[in-house]
């Protein structure tokens, strides 16, 4: 017997944590924060958890012996298998101690490393304690008990696995986040057809997208990245002032559709300064082609306070941290690659036209470049799915009424990291798992309408529930 706990994902997008139990063998697929969850309450950044007692006592996280950073005796698992760079799939990992092994895939390591650089290092992020152990597809895992094969699979990061886990009681299927509509879709068809040729006991499926009734963002929703690459270069080419496309964090495919636009109509690329750390590391581990790299974009380095005095001075280079400290040292970028200050600011408002500016914050943004008594003129492009999280959908209002203040032209071009509910009921039907459990969705129930019932048995877990799978 098989034992299935999710002790997060039910109900909810993301904070995927399921616990694996097969005779000794004990592993955690993925282990994600729960942003909804802790938004039940805390709110950043007044109200956050300032350790981990305050995440158990709201019980957003569940509580172990022998499982997190300071324990003794012998480790409550064996393992924790991470699909993507996600924090809704990874973002509690830096709590765990240092002697359980965490599989992950190459691109998604890196990038979990470099992303974590660019944050201060407070109790909940640090990861250089982490022994991480590299998988790829082709290459069996044995955890004890049980054999894991990662199967690179499409989504809105890149590097995500899903994993095929050989049991005592059959091969469990645990997919991660996955999507057909990707620059890479087909690493999802090579796993599906794997399935296929395979008799699954157990699908772990995600169901994102299955919604009752779809959200304002959602409905702007495009085919596929191709599609983004499309409407963008359209919008672009009726746009004769400054174009803002507000991406996911580190959705890089994006960046690249949206980069060969800017490139297309002759505008300069203005990358902020988070990203366009991820960017220029990425490019010296060599982890992904085809992205801008140095020289190709400007810097936007974030409007900054000086220490001790109430008025933001920007000045260049002092008292920055972190990862704008590391660019601004670094010897290879030249200085004219930087945006930085009113200064900055000034030139792009000047020339509109010249620019396209990529942000992962818009409402940041726009708070940053809007002048006192004028407007932004220009595009604004949404990217991003439409937040899940009811504090995120509050944001959403309050960037709606930042498009408004500015004067912007408010546009979506976007295509999601998720299937769809018709590409997921063809999957379910193909693949055909004896049982199904649905996870990182708010309406797992509508799962019923895209399984055959005749030969695939639904299991709505609750949270914490153990399920056994026999
Ligand atoms: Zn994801």
């Amino acid at each position: 017997m098989v034992n299935l706990t999710l002790y997060g994902g039910v109900e909810e997008v993301g904070g995927n944590k399921v616990l694996l139990e097969d005779k000794s063998t004990k592993i955690f697929l993925d282990f994600g924060t729960s942003f909804a969850g802790e938004a039940v309450y805390f709110q950043w950044p007044e109200l956050r958890p300032s350790n981990i007692d305050d995440l158990f006592k709201t019980k957003v996280l569940p509580r172990f012996n022998n499982f997190y950073k300071f324990s003794g005796g012998k480790p409550f698992v064996d393992a924790i298998l991470v699909s993507h760079a996600h924090k809704d799939h990874y973002g509690y990992t830096p709590l765990v101690r240092e002697d359980i092994p965490v599989y992950t895939g190459r691109y998604t390591r890196n990038l979990i490393k470099i992303r974590n650089r660019t944050y201060y290092q407070t109790w909940d992020k640090k990861v250089s304690h982490l022994e991480f152990k590299e998988v790829k597809t082709g290459k069996d895992i044995v955890i004890k008990d049980i054999v894991v094969s990662p199967f690179a699979v499409d989504h809105s990061v890149p590097g995500a696995h899903a994993f095929i886990i050989r049991t005592s009681v059959g091969t469990i299927v645990y997919t991660g986040d996955f999507r057909m509509s990707g620059f890479k879709n087909v690493l999802t068809k090579s796993f599906v057809k794997q399935l296929k040729n395979e008799d699954i006991k157990c699908m772990i499926c995600e169901g994102t997208n299955l919604a009752k009734e779809p959200r304002e963002a959602d409905k702007h929703k495009l085919p596929s990245e191709k599609d983004v690459g499309r409407k963008t270069d359209y919008i672009a080419d009726k746009t004769d002032d400054l174009i803002i496309y507000d991406g996911s964090p580190v959705d890089l495919d994006r960046v690249r559709t949206v980069a060969e636009v800017a490139k297309k109509h002759g505008r300069k690329l203005v990358i902020e300064s988070r990203l366009a750390y991820i960017l220029l590391q990425t490019e010296r581990t060599g982890l992904l082609e085809g992205l801008p790299g140095k020289g190709d974009f400007l810097i936007y380095l974030n409007r900054l306070k000086e220490k001790g005095r109430d008025k933001y001075v920007e000045v260049f280079g002092v008292g920055r941290i972190n990862h704008e400290k590391k660019m601004i040292e670094d010897p290879e970028l030249s200085d004219e690659w930087f945006v930085w200050g009113p200064d900055g600011r000034e030139k792009i408002l000047k020339h509109p036209e010249e620019y396209l500016v990529y942000t992962t914050n818009g409402i940041y943004m726009m708070i940053q470049f809007k002048p006192v008594d004028s407007g932004i003129p220009g595009t604004y492009i949404y990217g991003k799915a439409e937040p899940y999280s009811e504090e995120q959908a509050f944001t959403y209002e309050k960037l709606k009424n930042w498009i408004k203040l500015c004067g912007l032209k408010m546009k979506f071009s976007h295509t999601s990291g998720h299937c769809s509910p018709e590409q997921l009921g063809v999957i379910l039907k193909e693949v055909c798992p004896e049982i199904l459990i649905p996870i990182h969705t708010e309406n797992p129930e509508l799962f019923v309408g895209l399984i055959d019932s005749n030969s695939t048995r639904m299991i709505l877990p609750k949270v914490g529930e153990r399920l056994e799978i026999k």
